[in-house]
């Protein structure tokens, strides 16, 4: 048998049910770009996988038999998958310092007396924080554990947006969906469903990883195998965010780069090769975290991106 040559290896060992037609544009070839151990659970938890480039828009999915089983979200098996449970402290102590950076992505944005809606809201940290600004506020989240609490805390709770848009179909002002799509089965129906509850001048505010991490450069050997996880089984760029977006009929009206970390965490991945989290690295300070956050937000590096998408039409 005559040896292929390496590119002809990467597709040939490609499997259809591992990488079928892609739902964003339709096509049917991709490009491995990561062949290794992808993250399941915590770091150091890998398992062997493939992660592949669509050459039509350029979304990145991990191989189908990797992939969470979407049943997952609707039981405690997500949140045990990740180390959390139905513990309302627990999510709150992991949610509540993130929000500031999803009020920061919207700032001037203001919400007062607008309809809202969170959309994989989980035990419901973000809608905490704008309670008593907005209108009405919707709560939507495929897990029923934290359902109770948040019908309690004044919220309408909808295991889907689909389930919503019954009710409050073109009805919502502001729609938030902070890093769930890279979770989802079909991304363009996910944000087709969302598009339905939004009135026509409403916004979509979205975030999700950003594959063009500063560290996917800096440790192309270790990090890929921590930001490629068994649960996500989609990875964007800006680029590849605003295909997907127009697909499902939404327009970027903003775009922006937002990095949750300081220096410390970057520099203390280079010298360890693991996550620290917050840690500290003394002498840097606040200071020398704002001057590395704006580089990294300005050249498009950060750990995440925030889009604001609006209808089309
Ligand atoms: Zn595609």
């Amino acid at each position: 048998m005559m040896p292929l040559r390496d590119g002809q290896q990467a597709m040939a060992a490609l499997d259809d049910r591992d990488f079928p037609d892609c739902p964003v544009c339709g096509a049917a070839s991709w490009t491995i770009v990561h062949d290794g151990p992808v993250r399941d659970g915590g770091f150091g938890s890998g398992r062997p996988g493939r992660v592949a480039r669509c050459t039509g828009c350029g979304i990145d999915r991990l191989a189908e038999s990797l992939c969470l089983d979407e049943t997952a979200y609707r039981t405690e098996g997500y949140r045990r998958h990740v180390g959390q449970d139905h513990d309302l402290l627990k999510h709150y102590a992991v949610h509540d310092e993130l929000q500031r950076f999803t009020l920061d992505a919207i700032w001037p944005m203001s919400l007062r007396g607008k309809c809202v809606a969170d959309v994989g809201c989980g035990g419901g940290s973000l809608l905490d924080h704008v309670r008593g600004l907005c209108g009405e506020l919707i709560a939507i989240d495929p897990d029923p554990g934290f359902a109770p609490s948040l019908r309690q805390r004044g919220y309408k709770w909808f295991a889907a947006a689909s389930d919503a848009a019954r009710e409050r179909s073109g009805a919502v002002d502001v729609a938030f969906s902070i890093q769930v799509i890279e979770h989802v089965r079909d991304p363009v129906a996910f944000l087709t469903e969302i598009r339905a509850l939004l009135k026509p001048e409403g916004c979509l505010v979205l975030s999700t990883p950003n594959r063009a991490d500063i560290l996917m450069d800096l440790l192309p050997v270790e990090f890929p195998s921590f930001f490629y996880r068994t649960q996500h089984r989609w990875a964007f760029d800006a680029s590849a965010l605003a295909r997907c977006a127009q697909a499902a009929g939404l327009r970027v009206a903003g775009m922006r780069h937002i990095h949750r970390y300081g220096i410390a965490n970057t520099l203390l991945w280079l010298r360890d090769r693991k996550p620290s989290g917050r840690a500290a690295l003394l002498p840097l300070d606040r200071t020398a975290d704002d001057l590395w956050r704006t580089w990294l937000e300005r050249s498009g590096r950060a750990d995440n991106l925030y889009a604001v998408l609006v209808p089309a039409s």
